[in-house]
Order: C-alpha cells, then structure tokens, then sequence
C-alpha cells in the first residue's frame, strides 16, 4: 500500500478503479471503453499510449470475472518504470477489499487514489497481541478473522543463574539492566507494529510468570497501548508459540467487549426513551423515517428480527412499491402486492423481490452514513431491545 502511494505518473495516467457489488461489471466495462475513446484525444503521445494501454489491460481483468466479488473490487493501473524513464510498463494492482465498496468512483490522475481504500482497511476491528517472557517476545494482530505474526524479538538476556566466580549482586544487577533495555527494545517494537503501522482498538498480552506483569506496570508501552489492554492472559509460552495461545482465548475476551458494547448502547437508548425529548426513535416506521430524515445517527436492531423488505416493480411502468414486512407474513404479503392494481397505471403485473430487512437497514444506513449495531439476544439489554420492537435508532437530533 505504502508502496503504491509512492508511485507518481509522468502525466495524468494512472488509472484508480472502485467498483462497489451491486454494480455490474458489462456495465464497468462500457464506461471503460467510452474512457478509452476519449483518452484517444489526448495530445501527448506517450501519456494517451499509457492510458490506452492501462484500460485495456483492466477491461480484459475484468472480462475473467463472470460477477463482482461479493465486496466488490478495487483496481489501480497504469504504466510505472521501472528503470527510470522510458523503462515504463504497465502494472496492475487488484485488490478484494476487506468490507463493500460504497461508491463507484473512476478516476485518471498523476497518482492513484488510495485513500477510499485506506479509510476501509483502517475502520476493520483489529487486535494487537503481545507474547513475552524473558527470553523472548512476538507481537501479533487480528483483524477479523485473520491472524498474523507481526514481529518477533529475542532479549538475548542471560539466564537466571550466575556462572561461577561472579559476585552475586553484580550478576542481579546486570541481569536487571539488560532486562530493562530488552523491556524497552520490546516497546519500539510493539508501538512501531501496532500504532504506525496498524491501528489497533484493543491489545491482549500473555506469556509464563510473572515478566509480562513487570513489563506492564513499568510503563514501557506507549500510553495509548497502555491504555486499551483489554486482558492480561498466563501461558504457558512466550513468542510465536504463545501467541497462538492467546489467539485461541482472545476470542472470548472478543465477544465479552462487544457484549460491553452492546450493553452501553442499548442502556444509551434506554436513557433517551426515558426523557422527555429524548434522542431516540424506535419501531421500524419511525426508525426508517429517522434515517430518511438524516437525523439517526446508529440503528440498533435485534439479531433475531425476522423481518423482510419487500419490493413490488410494475412491468408496465415501472412504478415501485415498497414495504417491510414480519417473514412470517410473506406469502399473504406477496398475495397482496400482487393483487393491488398499480397506483400509476392499474395494471396488475408485478415483479416482485424481497431482502432481509437488516440488510436493507444497512443500505439505507450507508447513504445517510449512520452505522447499524446488530445486538445479540444473550444480553439482559438484548431482551430489552425486543420489547421495544427490535429495531431502535439513537438520533442526532430531533425531528
Ligand atoms: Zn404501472
């Protein structure tokens, strides 16, 4: 990525590419080759080449798909040298980012546009984890459901025992100062991975013994690492070994903090129901207004809300009527659409589709850029939720 951010074109040529899933990648393609007729006006020839060059070569990447991958795609191309100029040849970076692309966006500039890009890699919940003990240390993160081994260090302390001949104090109190110096070197190590490099939301750390409890309380980490250790884990190794151990019980530390989150935001919503012009909405109507409006800021909705949204497309005219529906009413729901005349042209023909309702929420959510929490029923608050419909919103403001 870094690397990317680097390259610089010799005119306006490097091609930055955002297809989101729902868009048709026949359709991408033809505006690909309107871009390519007018890339043939270009007066310099070199850069008209490159282009030229660097839209076909995506077109015919794009031709191997037969649909959009299920977050859609992101491409950078475009003519790179590669032994100074004149060496240029055309590069072709594809990337599967890792959520759905919201925007289509093409765009033919000196650089390529990665920030949509950064922006989704860096909103991904990871998690930093740190292995140590006196002989050895390893940072890792999790990211979804991804692990991966970042760093690993050695301390290159000596043992507990003293050779023969050496003055006991003397021995304690070197040992003592390379331990420090180690604690330190680890530190470099573990900001650098998990503050420059990642941003991190929560830290795990383990290890045998008692040297990650003295590696913590001297402050050696950054505070803002400090600060967000959400477990402090005995295992029985330390280094790579360990930090598969703490993989295997970060998982359960994982689910207690989003049960804590869920919690605040359900008590959140409770608060503002309970006060006279309280920042709350609640029932599928209102909540769907609310966002319409602009004014919800995050959608709570139940994980077992058995709803769909259903959508009835007039063949004649294209009129559209939509509505939101428990799943349990869908085939009376159907019956109905169906035999409703069309309030534009009364004919009775219909094409008619349906999605889950929490997705449909996510849509709508995405274009007023308000989030949606989906809250487990394991909670107390999750129960809550239910009562009140299973579908709440916390306001920006009141409508
Ligand atoms: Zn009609």
């Amino acid at each position: 990525m870094s690397e990317l951010s680097e390259k610089k074109g010799r005119g306006t040529e490097l091609i930055s590419l955002y297809i989101p899933p729902k868009k048709a990648l026949h359709e991408v393609i033809a505006a690909l080759r309107d871009e390519y007729g007018t890339a043939s006006n270009i007066k310099s020839d070199s850069t008209r080449n490159h282009v030229m060059d660097a839209l076909v070569k995506t077109m015919q990447r794009l031709k191997l798909y037969k649909a959009t991958p299920e977050n859609g795609l992101v491409i950078f191309c475009g003519a790179l040298p590669t032994n100074g100029p004149g060496s240029e040849t055309i590069f072709l970076y594809e990337v599967f980012p890792p959520k759905p692309v919201q925007t289509y966006l093409y765009r033919c500039d000196d650089h390529f546009h990665l920030d949509i890009l950064k922006d989704m890699l860096k909103e991904e919940k990871t998690i930093g984890l740190l292995s140590i003990d006196a002989t050895e240390a390893a940072v890792g993160i999790i990211a979804g459901s991804r692990f991966e081994v970042v760093d690993e260090i050695t301390s290159g302390v000596s043992g507990k025992h003293r050779a023969g001949g050496q003055s006991a104090r003397r021995f304690e109190r070197l040992r003592e100062m390379e331990l420090t110096e180690y604690y330190h070197r680890v530190a470099r190590h573990v900001n650098k991975a998990l503050l420059e490099e990642k941003t991190v939301q929560g830290l795990i750390v383990g290890g045998p013994g008692g040297t990650k409890d003295t590696f913590l309380k001297g402050e050696f980490l950054d505070y803002r690492l400090r600060r967000i250790v959400l477990a402090v884990f005995d295992t029985s190794y330390a280094g790579r070994e360990g930090l598969r151990e703490l993989v295997d019980k970060a998982a359960d530390v994982l689910q207690d903090v989003r049960l804590i989150e869920e919690k605040k935001l359900v008590n959140r919503f409770l608060r503002e129901v309970n006060t006279s012009n309280g920042l709350a909405a609640y029932s599928v109507k209102d909540v769907l207004d609310a966002l319409q409006k602009g004014s919800a800021e995050t959608v709570l909705v139940s994980e077992d809300l058995e709803w769909l949204h259903m959508k009835a497309v007039c063949s004649k005219c294209g009129f559209t009527r939509e509505v939101n529906v428990p799943r349990v009413n869908y085939i009376q729901e159907k019956q109905r659409l169906l035999s409703t005349p069309c309030d534009n042209c009364g004919s009775l023909e219909y094409e008619v589709s349906e999605m889950d309702f929490i997705e449909y929420l996510e849509d709508q959510a995405n274009i007023s850029s308000a989030n949606v929490e989906v809250i487990s029923s394991r909670s107390e608050e999750g129960a809550m939720l239910k009562s009140f419909g299973g579908v709440a919103a916390l306001l920006r403001y009141k409508v």
